[in-house]
């Protein structure tokens, strides 16, 4: 962290760059005004006048009070010199605190103020010691002259005046708005228009209405004062094991959905892909400490003992009808142990279900292991949104290998290019490119671009793109070099089709549009493993596609067409 000067003189009053921060009118040192600015003379004579005057008042009137002390005449008995040094001695003390002192007070509070900058510029503060109402913030975040006054809302009621204006007085607080009025679309604008007086913002292009806010209500989303808009575009169809798919991807990215729709034909074009999920299971790795790495090593003999892994899975399992302990993986740190369990969870993405079986178990194993220390639900073993190696090695979720083969009359006319040249883009790029970067799973030239798009579209967590875009794609010569083979292999593919996001109308309406909606009746988990599948299958199609353009050179001029927008739509289309 940059250590400053305290006392350092400040430089005049920047722009609100610092997100639209202003500084305060006090802190510009030009602004600051002295006693002895008022003064006819100099400062510096002024000052060595007053000091003068001081020094010689307090000697004469110690002297003074000295003689009346030997010859014991009462010191209230004042003559007229001790009056005017008495006056004298007050009036240069003043003239010099006021000079000096409330210079000195004056650095010490700028000094706080640069602090106070320093924090408002840079990053915020970790955890503020008092939380100020948003009124007392509001002269901070209020100063931007440049933004517009919002306008006052008409349809606001009387009722809801009072409430907005509790709100921005930080009397009542805004997350309790939904539990207190039990009308979240009102909750919503309340905090909307309490938002808008705080900042100075009128944030126009952020809807409000339009939007069940009822349905996210205690599950997907907290405080709401509006929603963003997201464009949806359909890749596909894509020809995967057997049955067509229309992808939905939410993307704001131009040429993703284009490119991707490109591979989806030439994959169908060249009779599909085939996909196959190599494993199930979500992970959650709580993080327990002992006295010695003896007793942490303990545990783990316990767990691996299996007969002891079926009760453990019994105690596991009773956390939901879905959930099914598939294993118990243990690392040691010295003596902290961390236990990466692993269980089925049906259709749903998982977290939940995984977390509260891992809470039954610790809170078995607390009854044996009465010194184990339980530190953390979880212990970054897990891994859970962060790139790790156990993610890619083991997998995470679902885990899935999908191919196809692509005929080399449509390499050329679909993907313009050949596939020698698209074998060794491969190998330079994907393969070896990303062993010089040192990646982790980043075999590929874009996996997390496709994830990402459908994960939004279709109510999956996004932070889980992370691992979830672990990816090695491969492509080689068949059939005498006639024709490509190209697959990827994703390990962590973490997503559901109940419970989360995909529950809310949009997410929902994408995943009917899949045919993987809700809970599988026939098969529990048969409808998120689909769609783990749809997922692999668009991202093979989506780095078909990317390749091509990159081994053809084509990749700038379609991202100039696409991405840079021309408003000539006719152009595009052709
Ligand atoms: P997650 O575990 O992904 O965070 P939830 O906590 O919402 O998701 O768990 C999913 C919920 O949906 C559970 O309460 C579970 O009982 C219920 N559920 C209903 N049908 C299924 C299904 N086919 N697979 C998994 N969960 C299901």
């Amino acid at each position: 962290m940059e250590v400053r000067r305290r006392f350092q003189p400040r430089a005049p009053a920047a722009s609100p760059s610092h997100g639209g921060l202003a500084r305060r009118p006090s802190a510009a040192p030009a602004a600051r005004v002295q006693a002895s600015d008022a003064l006819p003379l100099p400062i510096r004579h002024t000052n060595l006048l007053f000091s003068a005057f001081f020094v010689g008042s307090l000697v004469f009137l110690m002297r003074r009070w000295r003689e009346k002390v030997r010859s014991s005449i009462p010191l209230h008995l004042l003559g007229l010199s001790e009056i005017f040094a008495i006056v004298g001695l007050i009036a240069s003390l003043i003239y010099l605190l006021s000079f000096f002192g409330i210079a000195f007070v004056q650095s010490v509070v700028s000094s706080h103020d640069e602090e106070d900058d320093f924090l408002l510029s840079g990053a915020a503060p970790a955890a503020p010691v008092s939380s100020p109402s948003p009124a007392a913030i509001c002269p901070l975040l209020c100063t931007d002259a440049a933004a517009p006054a919002p306008q006052k809302n008409p349809n606001i009621t009387a009722d809801d005046e009072e409430i907005i204006s509790s709100v921005v007085a930080g009397k009542t607080p805004s997350y309790a708005l939904e539990s207190r009025l039990g009308d979240c679309r009102r909750a919503a604008g309340i905090r909307r228009e309490a938002l808008k007086r705080i900042t100075g913002r009128a944030f126009e292009g952020l809807p409000l209405d339009g939007f069940d806010y009822a349905s996210i209500l205690g599950q997907c989303c907290e405080l709401p004062v509006g929603y963003v808009q997201l464009p949806v575009g359909i890749a596909g169809p894509l020809l995967l094991d057997g049955s067509q798919h229309y992808v939905p991807m939410a993307t704001t990215e131009g040429c993703l959905v284009a490119s991707t729709n490109r591979g989806c034909k030439a994959i169908a074009e060249s009779g599909g892909a085939t996909s196959v999920v190599l494993r199930d299971g979500m992970t959650r790795a709580p993080a327990v400490r002992f006295p010695s790495a003896r007793r942490a090593a303990d545990l783990k003999a316990f767990l691996e003992e299996p007969n002891n892994f079926e009760t453990i899975a019994l105690v596991f399992n009773r956390s939901s009808r879905f959930a099914r302990l598939q294993g118990i993986h243990c690392a040691l740190a010295g003596r902290n142990l961390y236990m990466r369990f692993s269980c089925s969870t049906g259709d749903a993405m998982g977290m939940n279900m995984v977390s509260k079986g891992v809470q039954n178990v610790l809170d078995y194993l607390e009854k044996d292991f009465d010194d184990m220390d339980i530190i953390s639900i979880s212990g970054n073993f897990c891994s859970d949104k962060k790139p790790a190696a156990v993610n890619w090695i083991e997998g995470r979720g679902k885990s899935v290998v999908c191919e196809a083969v692509i005929k080399e009359a449509v390499v050329k006319k679909v993907l313009k290019t050949n596939i020698p040249a698209l074998v060794e883009l491969n190998m330079i790029k994907n393969l070896a490119g990303s062993a010089v970067a040192g990646s982790l799973g980043g075999f590929n030239a874009h996996a997390s671009n496709i994830v990402s798009a459908i994960y939004i579209a279709t109510g999956q967590d996004p932070a889980q793109n992370v691992e979830s875009s672990h990816c090695i794609t491969m492509m080689e010569a068949v059939n005498d070099g006639k024709d490509l083979h190209v697959s990827v292999t994703m390990p962590s593919i973490e997503v559901g089709t109940v419970g989360g996001g995909t529950q809310l109308a949009s997410q929902s309406a994408c995943l009917d549009l899949l045919g993987v909606k809700g809970a599988s009746l026939d098969t529990p988990g048969a409808n998120a493993r689909r769609l783990a599948s749809v997922v692999a299958g668009a991202v093979l199609a989506g780095e078909l596609s990317l390749l091509s353009a990159l081994a053809a050179g084509q990749l700038v001029k379609s991202h100039m067409k696409y991405n840079r927008s021309t408003k000539d739509l006719s152009k595009s289309a052709s």
